[in-house]
């Protein structure tokens, strides 16, 4: 028997080999802490460079298996493009159910927007609209008359603003009345 199997049959830390383990661990908590404690302070000294070495060596192995005809996700010869027969497949189907992932979550989203538009709710986070008929909230109304003063960076979303938004919406600055000015909640620079 070697040391560590006496350990595990002792139910010992193979480490500090006097408490002990956690549950379906090797390790007591004591050094299982410790343990993710080192892992972290290397990770934030290494952590960088070793993913970026890792990913170019990741690169490397796929660049040498296409060139030599390999399959790149096991070692047998590439049929079907860069898989092998059964890869291609697995691939077709992964692909195919994040495509249809994808899709569903744009319907979904859709579909909200559609419940909120309806509802006249907020098209952009689904609140309450600030008025009647209109589906911007307070703080996205807000949000897209700030935007509309810092200018073309933030012209697409203006634009989106402006063709849901008619003019005559009274934008918060304009109704900013005293108890707002005081509370703070609109910046009235101009
Ligand atoms: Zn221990
Ligand atoms: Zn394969
Ligand atoms: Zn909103």
């Amino acid at each position: 028997m070697t040391d560590n199997e006496w350990l595990t049959m002792m139910g010992l830390c193979h480490k500090c080999r006097k408490q002990k383990v956690a549950p379906n661990k090797k390790f007591c908590f004591d050094c299982l802490d410790k343990k993710r404690e080192e892992n972290a302070k290397w990770y934030a000294e290494h952590g960088l460079q070793w993913s970026r070495q890792y990913q170019e060596r990741r690169n490397e192995i796929r660049r040498e298996k296409i060139e030599n005809g390999t399959c790149i996700m096991c070692r047998k010869p590439a049929t079907h493009g860069k898989y092998c027969y059964e890869h291609s497949i697995y691939m077709k189907r992964k692909n195919m159910m994040i495509a249809y992932e994808k899709k569903m979550k744009r319907h979904e989203k859709g579909l909200l927007k559609d419940k909120w538009r309806r509802e006249g709710l907020c098209l952009w986070c689904g609140e309450k609209a600030a008025v009647e008929g209109i589906n911007v909230c307070e703080r996205h109304s807000k949000i897209f008359s700030m935007a509309g003063k810092k200018g073309k960076a933030v012209a697409t979303s203006q634009q989106k603003y402006k063709k849901i938004v008619p003019a005559q919406f009274p934008l918060p600055a304009a109704e900013c009345t005293e108890t707002n000015r005081q509370g703070g909640r609109w910046n009235d620079e101009d």
